[in-house]
């Protein structure tokens, strides 16, 4: 069942036009929209749902820089930085929390690896240090587990993703944005090479600059405009379980199991390293795309042949604006969780950890998480389309940066000078989103 999401007020009537539309009211969009309202630009949102239903309202709620890709650490820090004064600039309680995380290593293979990714961060001066022995057992006391050791970064932090992405889409309403809910865009208005305006369901937005932020739509979306862009989705399954006063405040992840604390008290729980990937048609298309991160991520991940095949192939991959698209007939993405992984996660916390021996399951849900070859974002102008920049494939860690990569985003989108290099970020890395555009994306035979 979804989470308890807070809903939003919205705006009824479409603006005849705006300097920006943002496609897409998960994190990234909504922090455009709030970083473009501050600066008094006039910002049009569209979402064909409602805010924060996808992705960014059923994830963990993890903000990290621990462990990540080196190119994404200055953005992680940078939005740090910005969820740290969130409350007081949104007005409201987003549960941003500098509780640490740490990630506890079964093997001294897995505490390898964490090493050498400290040793990789250094100039970043990031909290990161390994514990173990006594330390260990004081940070989570009476482990049944025999751990050999962890990574733990303190200044990492946590925040409760149906609070905060709801409360900045307020804060950017407040600020003058506006916010259109059960409003799908059905492309892009293109006259003599340059973006014109957005066709909405509900009418054309006059507009010379497009932010897309459109989650594990936005591959759909591109194509339908001749733009190829290598993005899959990968199934995780969540669960929270009521109110369980005394427990842990870090945040931990294993090998194959994570938790972390709730505002209520509760734990948000998942099978950690097991996103499931289910085959689909794209799965063939891009599968030379993806090749490497299929050999290196071999053992973590889950293949599916049933489920979302039949349901992507009948799914038009082109589509005129002048009539419904694939967006307005799936308003919210809201796949069933695995239950077998909601079961092992629960099982296996519920025996390492005496304080969670009595766990319960209170409620589970399913997230696709849209994701890139290289599992870094693209945050990036379009270079063949000017006006429209996309800030898109996350790849599972899109909430903790993306009040950073909104911001990014919101300055690319008017020429402001950027909050850190975008270069690694750039759509072109891709090969084939590179290509003419008459080529980029083969008919369905
Ligand atoms: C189970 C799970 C756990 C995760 N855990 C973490 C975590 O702990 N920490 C972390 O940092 N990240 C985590 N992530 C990843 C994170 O949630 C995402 O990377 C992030 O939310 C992506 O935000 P987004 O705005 O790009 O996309 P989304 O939140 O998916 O929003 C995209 C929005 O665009 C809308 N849209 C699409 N096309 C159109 C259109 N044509 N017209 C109008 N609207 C459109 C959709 O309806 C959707 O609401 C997790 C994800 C999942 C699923």
């Amino acid at each position: 069942m979804l989470p308890d999401i807070d809903r939003i007020k919205t705006d009824a009537e479409l603006p005849v036009r705006a300097d920006v539309v943002i496609i897409g009211g998960g994190i990234i969009g909504v922090s455009a929209a709030y970083f473009l309202s501050r600066r008094g630009i006039d910002v049009t949102l569209c979402e064909k749902g409602f805010v924060a239903h996808e992705q960014s309202g059923r994830n963990w709620g993890w903000v990290r820089a621990m462990g990540r890709d080196l190119a994404e650490i200055p953005l992680c820090l940078e939005s740090q930085r910005l969820w740290a004064s969130m409350n007081e600039s949104c007005a409201a309680e987003t549960g941003f929390r500098r509780c640490g995380i740490l990630y506890l290593c079964d093997s001294e293979k897995e505490m390898a690896s964490q090493k050498a990714w400290l040793d990789a961060a250094r100039p970043f001066q990031i909290t990161s240090r390994i514990v173990g022995g006594r330390e260990l057992a004081d940070i989570l006391p009476g482990t049944q587990r025999p751990f050999v050791g962890a990574l733990l970064t303190p200044s990492d932090a946590r925040a409760e993703p149906q609070k905060a992405v709801p409360a900045i889409a307020e804060a950017a309403r407040r600020n003058g944005a506006k916010i259109a809910e059960n409003c799908a865009v059905r492309g892009l208005d293109v006259a003599g090479g340059n973006i014109a305006g957005v066709i909405t369901e509900k009418g054309r937005i006059a507009c010379g600059t497009v932010i897309l932020a459109g989650g594990a739509w936005s591959r759909l979306f591109l194509g339908n405009e001749g733009i190829d862009l290598p993005q899959l989705k990968m199934l995780g399954s969540v669960f929270a379980t009521p109110p369980m006063p005394g427990g842990p405040e870090v945040t931990v992840g294993g090998s194959t199991f994570s938790f972390r604390k709730r505002l209520d008290g509760g734990y948000t729980v998942s099978r950690r390293n097991g996103s499931i990937s289910h085959i689909t048609p794209d799965s063939f298309r891009l599968f030379f795309d993806f090749l490497p991160s299929l050999v290196s991520g071999w053992d973590e991940l889950k293949l599916r042949f049933a489920g979302r095949f039949r349901e992507e192939w009948r799914m038009p991959r082109r589509w005129k604006l002048d009539a419904p698209s694939p967006f307005e007939e799936i308003r919210v993405l809201d796949p069933a969780p695995d239950e077998a992984q909601i079961e092992e996660a629960r099982s296996t916390i519920a025996a390492g950890f005496p304080f969670f021996r009595d766990m319960k399951v209170e409620n589970a849900w399913g997230g696709l998480i849209d994701v890139t070859p290289d599992a870094v974002p693209v945050i990036s102008p379009v270079e063949r389309l000017p006006g429209l920049v996309v800030a898109t494939g996350f790849s599972g860690h899109g909430f903790g940066i993306g009040p950073g990569a909104g911001k990014l985003a919101s300055e690319l989108a008017t020429g402001a000078p950027p909050c850190v290099d975008p270069t690694p970020f750039r759509l072109e890395r891709f090969k084939r989103s590179a290509r003419p555009l008459a080529q980029a994306v083969p008919q369905r035979p």
